[in-house]
């Protein structure tokens, strides 16, 4: 058997159609939805990501804001900047770029961002609705994962999951997500025991480890649908998932490809939030 392989480039850009509209009509409504990226330090993958959202911005038409401060950037000014744009009417949506450096406390920079504006999905609130059911901004991974497998057609509904990663960025909010759509998840991490054979026992794995290739066939069921989240530079300067992708695609169902899986939808899931934080924004103001 080999694979169908789950285009992230095309779901994520039908997604990202729909969004344009979308902003087109919120822009003819004088509510042009705006977001701001803040990036301290100069970490290579950083930028490029700060730059891949604000392309993606332009391209949709929506206003974008990027932020660089120098690494040695006091806490206490990064913390005043997020205030400024907390308090802009132009800006719908806050996006700080991690890793920070060593001598800011990210809890503190990333509880100080509006709840209303915390597109990323990181902030305590937005942590505890998405725990309790309520709205909220769902993180962007996990969101889009949950939106490719819908793309697909692949329900989880009712399906064993096992979520490999437990990160408060992937791994934790993808096993609340997986909970919502009525999986029954299993969440693994460095200390389970038996990997393999726990992951073998799983209808989707969801790999989020952040070692290359690390998933290999003899962690899947055969017919399983294997979505790698992770992203590694390899020495060739390469890119690889988490997964092995030649040898599982032999044995999986279906399979997202790295690149062109995951972080597409990933970006296209920031998008989404920003358009959505405009529009709850207007009906604000339009009370
Ligand atoms: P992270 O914070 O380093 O977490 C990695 C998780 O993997 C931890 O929970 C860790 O377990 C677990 N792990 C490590 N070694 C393991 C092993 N040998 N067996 C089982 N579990 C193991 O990483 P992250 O931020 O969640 O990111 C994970 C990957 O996703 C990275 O490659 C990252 O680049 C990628 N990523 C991609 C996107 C995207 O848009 N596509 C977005 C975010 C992240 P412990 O908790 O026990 O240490």
């Amino acid at each position: 058997m080999t694979a169908t392989i789950i285009d992230g480039k095309k779901i994520s850009s039908e997604l990202l159609d729909k969004l344009r509209e979308e902003v087109r009509a919120l822009t003819e409504a004088g509510a042009k939805p705006g977001l701001a990226v803040v990036l301290v330090g100069e970490d290579p993958a950083s930028q490029v990501y700060v730059r891949n959202k604000e392309k993606a911005c332009v391209d949709l038409g929506i206003y974008s804001e990027v932020h660089r401060l120098a690494a040695d950037t006091p806490q206490d000014e990064l913390i005043g900047l997020i205030r400024l744009l907390n308090a802009s009417a132009d800006v719908h949506g806050i996006l700080v770029q991690k890793p920070l450096p060593a001598h800011i406390d990210e809890k503190a920079v990333i509880g100080a961002i509006a709840v209303e504006k915390d597109v990323d999905g990181f902030h305590p609130i937005s942590v505890g609705n998405l725990l309790i059911g309520d709205d909220g901004f769902l993180p962007c991974t996990p969101a889009g994962v949950i939106e490719m497998l819908r793309a697909t057609n692949l329900s989880v509904d009712g399906k064993r999951v096992a979520v490999i990663g437990r990160s408060n960025i992937v791994g934790k909010p993808m096993a609340a997500l997986l909970i919502r759509e009525n999986a029954t998840v299993t969440v693994c991490h460095s200390r389970t025991a038996n990997l393999p054979e726990v992951t073998r026992e799983a209808d989707v794995i969801v790999a989020a480890i952040g070692k290359p290739k690390f998933v290999t066939a003899d962690f899947v069921k055969p017919g399983a649908v294997v979505i790698d989240v992770g992203v590694n530079r390899l020495e060739d300067g390469k890119l690889a998932g988490d997964v092995d992708f030649d040898a599982v695609k032999e044995v999986a169902s279906a399979i997202t490809p790295v690149p062109g899986g995951v972080g597409r939808m990933t970006i296209a899931m920031l998008m989404k939030n920003t358009v959505e934080a405009a529009r709850k924004a207007a009906a604000v103001s339009a009370r």
